[in-house]
Parts: structure tokens; C-alpha cells; sequence
């Protein structure tokens, strides 16, 4: 990285390299301490731009033009480039002037959801019909990037990161100048073609990276968004609508994990969440949790500091070495966590058996396909003992699901009524083994899945407004999710509700308050 300053009108100091990396403005968040909040990323423009970025999405803080903290998979990235001896920094979005300059010939971009498609956004715009911030943001920042690098005279634009999928297609890329979308993990991949665009050799449109051995993960080099730390790669659970990268579980060493917590810590995180799809299966061979590796690991960790929280784990992990919780839950309070639950996301997406064994057999394993409500209920159950509060997904429109498949997981959430809790309905996308296929949209939808929608906006309803009471530590923030956002949802969703919950389409019905009509604001 070189500093130098050029004559602008404001003699700005140009902190370049040959290589920069950004994201989109929605990952340059830490949502105020609250990374549930960063689920509004997928939701619809429904309030303006300036209320979002001020009350849910509030910028990180920008150092000599570089944000404090960047997302996980930039600073892989970042690591990786950085390993292979190329000049790379990490530009904050809303800075990239300042920071990409003539010698830059490559823009990396980092995004979760460029175009709105991931289960949660599509579920959400296709209900309300209106774009996602994910997806309007990344488009002002892929617009942006275009803009500067051409007034530069050109340089590469190639985008990574979980939501990369969603760009494969040659169209896309050009309506948005992008020249190669890296699908999957790069730090292999993602450097040879970095190394490629350098040296001015020609680079593909759309390539799957490499999956990544463990010796060849790097440790990052600075501070990441929530403190989030990957301490697994992968899954091994093997479902049929998961991305294939997920293939294989890999467990990153104790000791660089440590060291990723160290970085975190030092650069200001108050805080370090660790990041796997299931953390409850650090270090397992197969689907049975290894309780002595969790638990050295919650150990460590928590030695370095008491506030740890964690993004998923699995309700069969949960159900199957109930106690691995509550010596988890009694480590972390002991250590002084101060936190009033411990939280992260989880799959239950159906509860037909048929469809389990269909589409996720490895899911409910070491039990039964036939077992899995009885699993995801007892799950609950431990969960509740020990101040866990599971943030969990269903899939509607799997390939094939019957009005029947659709009334066991209504039943099913119906039982889970009493246990604090979230429950997000999604659309079924085709990624995975299943792509191709088609996605289900709000035209699809049986009375069955409209009754489904009702119930869990009733689960929700009634537990949100005490979550965020409990969670949210920064009190405008507070405010205006509950006096807000919330009042301002349950007000405008009571008539749709009240049709949904008979199995009708509240956007097609006139009633006072049809949800197409809820959108103050065009996108
Ligand atoms: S359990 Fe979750 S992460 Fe694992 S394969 Fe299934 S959907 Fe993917």
C-alpha cells in the first residue's frame, strides 16, 4: 500500500494500491451492536435511504479512508492477497474516491445479496414488491466503482463473497461493468485471478473457486464486522438446496482462531461472534457434536474475552448432547458474559417428513427424517432451559410440497408458540443441487403457505418487541425499532393478517390495508 497526497481541490490524502477491496454500503455495518438488525438489509425499501443508514444501518467509522472493521470474507480476502505479496487495502464504500486511484487496476467487491435473490430478500421484496437495501446498495456501489475506475482509465471489477451467485449471468455483468463474479471461496481462485488481471492477461467472466484446504485458509489481519470469526468451513449436513461449498466440514486449529480473536480484540471489537453453519460440531468428524472440542474451544475464547456469541448451529446438535448447552451457557456466564440470552440462527425450513427425507436427510441427523419435529420441539425445550433464543428459517415452495407438507409446519410452529424465539418464513430458491429449478414466488403461494406466513408473523409479533428490549443496547436505536419500525409493522399488517390467516392473498383482496399498498417509498 503507498500513501501519497495529490493536489485536489481539498489536497486529499490518497491512501491507494494496486489492488483495493470494498463492499456494499449494507456490510459496512455493525447494525449498533446488533447483528439480528442486519437482517433489514433483506428487507424492502420500505423507509427512506437517510432513516436506514442513520437508525439500522449506521456506518462503521472510516480511519484515513479504510473502515475499522470489514466483512469476514474481505479480510480473508485481504489476508490472502496480501500472502501471495500483492499491495491490497480495504477501501469503506463511502470513500472509495479517496481511495482508488490511477495505479489501482483492480476493485474487489465483497457482497451477501447483490440483486435481492437470497432467501430472505426474495421472500420479502416478492411479498412487498419492492427492491432490498442489499440489492440497491450494492448497485450504487458497483455503479460507483465503474464510474471511478473508468475516469482512472479502466481497471478490473470483479466481485466475491456469499450472494455471488446471483450474478451469473454475462447480461448482468454487463449491465453493471463487472468484470468477473468469483462464485464460492477465493482465496485461491480469487488470487490467481487477481494475479491474472495484474499482469493484463485476459480473466473469465464467471469462475467456481477452488475449494480451499485448511493449511490455506489465512488468518486475517484485521478487525472484522460483529468480531465475527470463521472457525469452520463448511457442513457435511449434505442438504440438497444448500450451497455446494458447504460440502465438506473443515474445523479451523485453536491456536489461529485464537489468534483471529486477538486481532479482533486489539483493533476495538467489544466482542467476537464465532462463525460456522454449526458451531455446536467444531472439530466433529460426523454429525455427533465432539463435546471436549467445544468446549475447549468456548474455554479459550472466553478467556480472551466473556462476550462471545455464535451465528448458527443445528437443533439435531442441540438434541442430541443436550448437555454440550448448558456447560457452554454456564462457562460463558461464569465468565462474566452479562448476556441476557444467547442466540443464533438455525434451519428447521419443514416439517414434513417427506420433505426431509426428500430434500435434507443429513439435517436431522443422528435421528430420524420421521423424528425431526420431535427433535426441533426437544431442542427447544433445552434451548429454553438455558436462555438460548433460536432465530430459525422455514422454506416454503420446496419442489413438490403439498397443502398437507405445509400444515405439519404450521402445526409445528404452533407448538413452538411458547418458546422465545424468532421464526422467518423464506422462499424456496434453487441453488445448490436443486439450481435450475424454479423460484417460488407470491404467486405460488397455497392458502396453506399464506395461513404459514400468519402464523409466524404472530410468533414474531409476539416476541420482538421483547428481544429488542433485552438486546438492543443502544437506546435511539431501541427506540425506534419498538416505537418505530415494530408499532408501525403490527399497525400496518393487522387487516393483511387477518386474511392470511384464512389462507387468503391480502394483495389481491381490498381491505383497509393490503400490503402492496404499504410502501411509502419507490424504489
Ligand atoms: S444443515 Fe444448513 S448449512 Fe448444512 S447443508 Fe443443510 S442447509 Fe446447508
Amino acid at each position: 500500500m503507498s500513501l501519497y497526497v495529490i493536489q485536489s481541490a481539498q489536497e486529499a490524502k490518497l491512501v491507494t494500491s494496486q489492488v483495493v477491496l470494498t463492499m456494499d454500503r449494507t456490510l459496512a455495518s455493525e447494525y449498533g451492536g446488533s447483528l439480528f438488525v442486519g437482517f433489514a438489509a433483506c428487507a424492502p425499501k420500505l423507509i427512506p435511504d437517510p432513516l436506514y443508514r442513520f437508525f439500522l444501518c449506521p456506518s462503521v467509522e472510516a480511519k484515513e479512508h479504510m473502515p475499522v472493521a470489514a466483512p469476514a470474507g474481505t479480510r480473508k480476502m485481504e489476508a490472502a492477497l496480501s500472502e501471495a505479496g500483492i499491495d491490497v487495502v480495504v477501501a469503506h464504500p463511502e470513500h472509495l474516491e479517496e481511495v482508488i486511484g490511477r495505479e489501482t487496476k483492480v476493485v474487489g467487491i465483497t457482497s451477501n445479496d447483490p440483486r435481492g435473490f437470497g432467501p430472505a430478500s426474495s421472500t420479502f421484496s416478492s411479498l412487498l414488491e419492492r427492491k432490498t437495501f442489499s440489492a440497491l446498495f450494492f448497485e450504487q456501489t458497483v455503479g460507483k466503482v465503474r464510474e471511478i475506475l473508468d475516469s482512472n482509465g479502466g481497471g478490473k471489477l470483479i466481485v466475491g463473497g456469499p450472494g455471488a451467485w446471483q450474478l451469473e449471468d454475462e447480461e448482468v455483468l454487463d449491465r453493471y461493468g463487472i468484470d468477473c463474479v468469483i462464485i464460492g471461496e477465493g482465496e485461491i481462485t480469487g488470487v490467481e485471478i487477481v494475479k491474472r488481471a495484474l499482469r493484463g492477461e485476459p480473466i473469465p467472466r464467471v469462475v467456481h473457486g477452488e475449494m480451499v484446504p485448511l493449511e490455506r485458509i489465512p488468518n486475517i489481519k484485521h478487525r472484522t464486522i460483529g468480531g465475527l470469526i470463521e472457525i469452520s468451513r463448511g457442513c457435511g449436513r449434505g442438504c440438497r438446496f444448500c450451497l455446494p461449498n458447504l460440502k465438506f466440514l473443515r474445523s479451523r486449529p485453536l491456536h489461529q482462531i485464537l489468534e483471529e480473536v486477538k486481532i479482533n480484540l486489539r483493533e476495538g471489537s467489544e466482542g467476537v461472534c464465532l462463525h460456522a453453519e454449526d458451531v455446536l460440531r467444531y472439530g466433529a468428524k460426523g454429525p455427533i457434536p465432539d463435546e471436549a472440542k467445544v468446549i475447549q474451544l468456548f474455554e479459550q475464547v472466553s478467556k480472551l474475552t466473556p462476550h462471545v456469541w455464535i451465528s448458527h448451529f443445528a437443533f439435531a446438535s442441540v438434541a442430541c448432547r443436550p448437555d454440550l448447552i448448558r456447560k457452554i451457557t454456564e462457562l460463558l456466564d461464569e465468565r462474566g458474559s452479562e448476556a441476557p440470552w444467547y442466540s443464533g440462527q438455525v434451519g428447521i425450513e419443514t416439517a414434513s417428513p417427506e420433505l426431509v427425507r426428500r430434500y435434507m436427510p443429513g439435517k436431522p441427523l443422528p435421528f430420524k427424517p420421521e423424528e425431526w419435529s420431535e427433535v426441533v420441539i426437544r431442542a427447544h425445550e433445552i434451548l429454553a432451559e438455558n436462555r438460548w433464543v433460536p432465530c430459525s428459517t422455514l422454506i416454503s415452495g420446496l419442489p413438490g410440497e403439498t397443502p398437507k407438507d405445509v400444515e405439519l409446519t404450521i402445526e409445528l410452529v404452533e407448538k413452538l408458540r411458547g418458546f422465545k424465539s424468532l421464526i422467518v418464513p423464506l422462499f424456496f430458491v434453487p441453488i445448490g443441487q436443486l439450481s435450475g429449478g424454479q423460484f417460488f414466488l407470491k404467486e405460488h403461494m397455497l392458502p396453506e403457505h399464506w395461513k404459514l406466513l400468519a402464523t409466524c408473523m404472530e410468533h414474531d409479533f409476539k416476541w420482538t418487541p421483547k428481544l429488542a428490549e433485552e438486546h438492543l443496547h443502544n437506546r435511539i436505536q431501541k427506540f425506534f425499532v419498538k416505537e418505530v419500525v415494530l408499532r408501525s409493522f403490527r399497525h400496518q399488517l393487522k387487516g393483511p393478517l387477518r386474511l392470511m390467516k384464512e389462507g387468503i392473498d391480502p394483495t389481491k383482496e381490498v381491505s383497509p390495508a393490503p400490503i402492496s399498498r404499504l410502501a411509502p417509498v419507490e424504489a
